[in-house]
């Protein structure tokens, strides 16, 4: 049997065991996926666990990110940019840090909602690790513009630069000019109100809000209510896992047997509540 997991704390509610354990059984493969709590300062000794275990793959999430970047062997040039690794991998014997946030962002809006960034203008709310992966993905993809507001103007500034000459800071009064809308911070997912004034928002607008529990969030439904398409940050999520799945075992993953286990568990965890 092969062995991956995924590192963070907390982590206990992290999808990423339903949802890589669904696709290795729909495969048939011979792999489990666990959830490993590990403290901040500890991502040397999870790296070094990866190693001297031959864990075949590695998820990272907060607050490791930033730390397993450098220890790696190698890191994709998408991790270099970032400077933050959230997939582990096995390339013969050399250990490649990767980043699929991006990916993962670019390919659900793609394909879940029929959206190309290229020519488009992205507003992102947020600076922080997931605004980052996704701010450098649409630069990449050909966004023609990609405008970051965040609280701390100083963490704009760098995330902003990550877009290259696209990429600028703007204000949340600018959403309304927006072809594609994210919030990229955790504001919403207690319940309370959206990141922005959603009045803002209308008709021919996508928004994306990061947060995927609750399922629903204000800023997903009043976007609806305007008009725009909107959508939680579950596709993203899933890509991501995507990517992650095919670089540890080469395999195409099966998409709608890790969706639909996702969705599951979070309906799952919504009537427990
Ligand atoms: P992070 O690195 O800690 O960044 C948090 C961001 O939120 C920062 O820009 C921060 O602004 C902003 N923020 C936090 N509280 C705020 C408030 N009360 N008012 C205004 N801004 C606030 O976190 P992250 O890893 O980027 O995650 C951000 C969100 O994305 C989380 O909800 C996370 O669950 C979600 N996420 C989703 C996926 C997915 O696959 N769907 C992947 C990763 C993350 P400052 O810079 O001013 O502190």
């Amino acid at each position: 049997m092969k062995v991956a997991a995924v590192i963070g704390r907390p982590v206990e509610h992290s999808l990423s065991p339903v949802i890589h354990n669904a696709a290795f059984d729909a495969l048939g493969l011979d792999w489990r996926f666990f959830a490993v709590s590990v403290p901040a300062g500890g991502a040397a000794d999870a790296v070094g666990a990866v190693r001297a275990l031959g864990l075949a793959g590695l998820s990272v999430t907060m607050p490791h990110k930033d730390a397993v970047a450098d220890l790696v062997d190698e890191r994709t040039p998408v991790a270099d940019a970032l400077g933050a690794v959230n997939c582990v991998w096995w390339r013969a014997a050399t250990l490649v840090g990767d980043n699929t946030d991006g990916a993962g962002f670019v390919d659900a809006l793609r394909s879940d909602e029929g959206v190309d960034p290229a020519g488009r203008r992205v507003l992102v709310v947020g600076a922080g690790g997931a605004a980052r992966a996704v701010i450098h993905a649409v630069a990449g993809a050909g966004a023609a513009e990609v405008v970051v507001v965040n609280r701390t103007a100083s963490r704009a500034q760098a995330a902003a630069a990550l877009a290259g000459p696209v990429g600028r800071v703007g204000r949340l009064e600018e959403a309304g000019d927006a072809d594609v809308v994210v919030n990229a911070t955790s504001v919403g997912m207690d319940g309370g109100p959206p990141p922005l004034d959603t009045a803002r928002l209308g008709p021919g607008q996508v928004v994306v809000d990061l947060v995927y529990e609750p399922v629903l969030t204000r800023l997903v439904a009043e976007s609806r209510q305007r008009g725009a398409v909107a959508v939680n940050g579950l596709g993203m999520l899933l890509h991501q896992a995507a990517h992650a799945f095919q670089r540890w075992t080469g395999e195409d993953p099966p998409m709608e047997a890790m969706s639909a286990a996702a969705s599951a568990e979070l309906a799952r965890r919504a009537g427990s509540a």
